[in-house]
């Protein structure tokens, strides 16, 4: 259940409320907003516990009201922070009024690719520079990613761009070592329901671009989303990525749907990745339009400087011209929605 406070409420009225919480067993979870505060119970209590709680709780003359939460995640849910969360990365505000478009190749191959594919993407607008250094493969014979050399070019890249990075780990015992080289830990489709790399990111020092898993419901994503928050990391960004359906024609379904969807049920930051969502160059520029028509925070993109030689993903890889061309085409979309590039 949430306990919201009105406007006025005093720090040791807020004491009141978190004692009384936790006199009963509860943890607290606290939000201050500008109009209101809410405190979030956090655990587990029987139905009838919770009945006589919210009761004594409502007697409060400074408690405006309390809400059960019935759905499966609280930290993660608007009733629980009806203001958008901003994710700040260096100069970057992720779900204010800027689109931030994340741009650069599926994986880290070589320096020569990287540095390229990083100069193109900050030439034509980009805020911060995507590349795998530890890639998932469905086919055990496929490539893995360059892995620790990978994070020191990707370092690089960020010293010659000054580009904050975005990077996937996907191993627990790699999230240190991952968050010493990128700005934004990525989970991907595939490790959205490995619980004990949530855990892990939980108490990481960096915030978390968690991407829906390829088969996972709306609600699924937001309880993932909920164990990193819950460990106490709650700067959690989200992002479509398409899902499994039965067409064939793009590599994935892209869930547009889910942008306004999520954006009412959630507080929190989201993305979509036009890339992967269709796994087709020539629909990229037009799946980033609608994202951002829709209300995305900001875009994942795959650009190559040479897609017909990529190791990854090069099909859905635009090439530097054609994401410049993207930038172009985008603009306009995202000031028709009182957003910027
Ligand atoms: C990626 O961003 O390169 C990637 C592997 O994405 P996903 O996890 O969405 O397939
Ligand atoms: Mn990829």
């Amino acid at each position: 259940m949430i306990v919201i406070l009105g406007a006025g409420a005093t720090e040791e009225q807020i004491q009141q409320v978190i004692a009384a919480l936790e006199q009963r067993g509860y943890g607290a979870h606290l939000s201050r907003g500008v109009e209101r505060t809410i405190v979030g119970a956090i655990g587990i209590l029987e139905a009838e516990q919770k009945q006589l709680l919210a009761q004594q709780l409502e007697a409060f003359p400074f408690v405006e009201r309390v809400v059960p939460i019935l759905k499966p995640y609280k930290l993660a849910s608007r009733e629980f922070h009806p203001e958008p969360t901003i994710v700040a990365v260096e100069d970057l505000r992720i779900g204010a009024e800027q689109v931030v478009v994340m741009a650069g190749p599926c994986s880290v191959e070589s320096r020569e690719q990287l540095l390229e594919a990083a100069r193109a993407v900050k030439a034509a607008g980009a805020s911060m520079l995507r590349g795998g250094a530890f890639k998932p493969s469905t086919s055990p014979y496929g490539f893995t990613g360059l892995e620790a050399e990978g994070l020191q070019l990707l370092r690089e890249a960020k010293e010659e761009t000054g580009l904050p990075i975005v990077t996937e780990v996907m191993d627990p015992r790699d999230v240190e070592l991952v968050a010493e080289c990128a700005d934004v830990l990525q989970v991907g489709t595939r490790n959205m329901s490995n619980f004990m790399l949530l855990r892990e990111l939980s108490r990481a020092s960096r915030p978390v671009l968690l991407k829906r898993g390829m088969s996972s419901t709306l609600e699924e994503w937001l309880q993932a989303a909920e164990y990193i928050m819950l460990g106490g990391n709650e700067r959690v960004i989200l992002c479509e990525r398409g899902i499994r359906t039965f067409e064939p024609h793009t590599r994935f379904t892209l869930d547009i749907n889910a942008v306004p969807a999520m954006k009412q049920l959630s507080h929190l930051p989201l993305l979509v990745d036009p890339s992967h969502g269709t796994g087709r160059r020539e629909l990229v520029a037009a799946a980033s339009r609608a994202a951002v028509a829709a209300g995305a925070d900001g875009l994942l993109v795959e650009v190559h400087p040479h897609p017909e030689k990529a190791l990854k993903d090069g099909a859905q890889s635009l090439t530097p011209e054609g994401f410049a061309e993207m930038m172009r085409t985008l603009r306009p979309v995202a000031e028709a929605v009182g957003r910027r590039l």
